[in-house]
């Protein structure tokens, strides 16, 4: 596995004038990706019948986000390819349950668990093997949000990242029994990195009229940090107890535990789960980013471990977030084996 750095597409201006300098710059990636869709639709039903069912969710998306439909119709015009393929592949929710076989696992330190009692948020993201292929970095400022930085697999569809108002957004795939139309997560995942406070960021995942919804992990510039762990229905807020937290791909609270899709399918979630935050635990008072780049290439419980070599997906990227500083590491493949390159925002200025 190559060490080489994700390419970092630059992009600003207009929410389309943005989506038409990614989709031309990701022309490849994006092109990629849909040819992969377009052959795994999901199970009995054809290529054309996931897009006719993807307009209900278009229409609640363009209700309440219409500015990153502007977004995705631009990048569908710069990658020289249709809108309607490009909004499907934001709507994972037509493939559930659990189909996409994602995995992740994140941890975060604050205050007394820091060396220097900054905030540091860690996550590994799991997907299949090939996703490294399509993985830029986006560096992206559009209209008067303030600059994110966000991963993607493909261009379109992010998966970790933080803005420069202090907002860090990582988290985990959850499968649950709620799953209807509505505003799909991906685009609730756009809308965190578009926030300029943590009330606003908070705001989005509590959306009532989402299709479903990621742990989606959320910290800001003052130390809050959450795993706002969701289902389409439901959410429950939790908060950071004693400076450390982890989480991976199944609920943990009590009142969304019923949510769970299959509660026969989660013991490697389990297992990585507790060992972060044992690791955490193990390293209260000590934690760096650079122990934190250690703990991403943990073992215990290999191959479905931390650093995550199977059996159905595998660690594509990692990232370690030093959330007031504006600073992140990111790195590509297995965090075993990964050089990370660090990235910098300047700060956004509050109007
Ligand atoms: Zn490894």
């Amino acid at each position: 596995m190559s060490n080489h750095p994700i390419p970092v597409i630059v992009a600003s201006g207009t929410y389309h004038e943005v989506g038409l300098q990614i989709g031309s710059q990701c022309k490849t990636q994006i092109q990629n990706m849909l040819s992969h869709l377009r052959t795994s639709p999901p199970p009995n039903k054809t290529w054309e019948q996931t897009i006719a069912q993807s307009k209900i969710f278009l229409a609640h998306s363009r209700a309440i986000y219409p500015h990153y439909i502007d977004e995705l119709e631009g990048i569908a015009k710069g990658a020289d390819v249709s809108f309607d393929e490009i909004f499907v592949s934001m709507c994972e929710e037509l493939w559930e349950g659990g189909a996409w076989i994602k995995g992740c696992t994140d941890m975060a330190a604050r205050g007394r668990a820091t060396l220097d009692g900054t905030t540091l948020i860690a996550h590994t993201n799991d997907l299949s093997e090939n996703a490294e292929d399509d993985l830029v970095i986006l560096k992206i400022q559009a209209d008067a949000e303030p600059e994110f930085i966000g991963i993607s697999s493909g261009g379109v569809g992010i998966s970790a990242g933080f803005n420069a108002a202090k907002i860090s957004l990582t988290g985990n795939q959850l499968d649950s029994n709620d799953v209807r139309p509505g505003v799909p997560r991906l685009l609730v995942v756009r809308a965190i990195l578009g926030s300029r406070h943590l009330s606003e960021a908070m705001d989005q995942c509590l959306l009532p009229q989402r299709a479903s919804s990621y742990n989606n992990v959320i910290a800001n510039g003052t130390g809050e940090v959450y795993c706002m762990e969701g289902s389409a229905t439901d959410l429950e807020a939790i908060y950071i107890e004693g400076d450390v937290m982890a989480h991976a791909n199944h609920y943990v609270s009590a009142p969304m535990r019923r949510f769970e899709l299959n509660r026969a399918d989660i013991s490697n979630s389990i297992i990585r789960h507790n060992r972060a935050e044992y690791l955490l635990k193990e390293n209260y008072g000590k934690i760096t980013p650079d122990l934190l780049k250690t703990l991403l290439a943990d073992h215990a419980g290999y191959p479905t471990s931390i650093c995550k070599h199977g059996v159905t997906s595998v660690t594509v990227f990692s990232i370690v977030i030093q959330v007031e500083q504006l600073r992140a590491w990111i790195g590509r493949g297995f965090a075993c084996e990964t050089e990370y390159f660090e990235h910098q925002l300047e700060p956004y200025q509050l109007a």
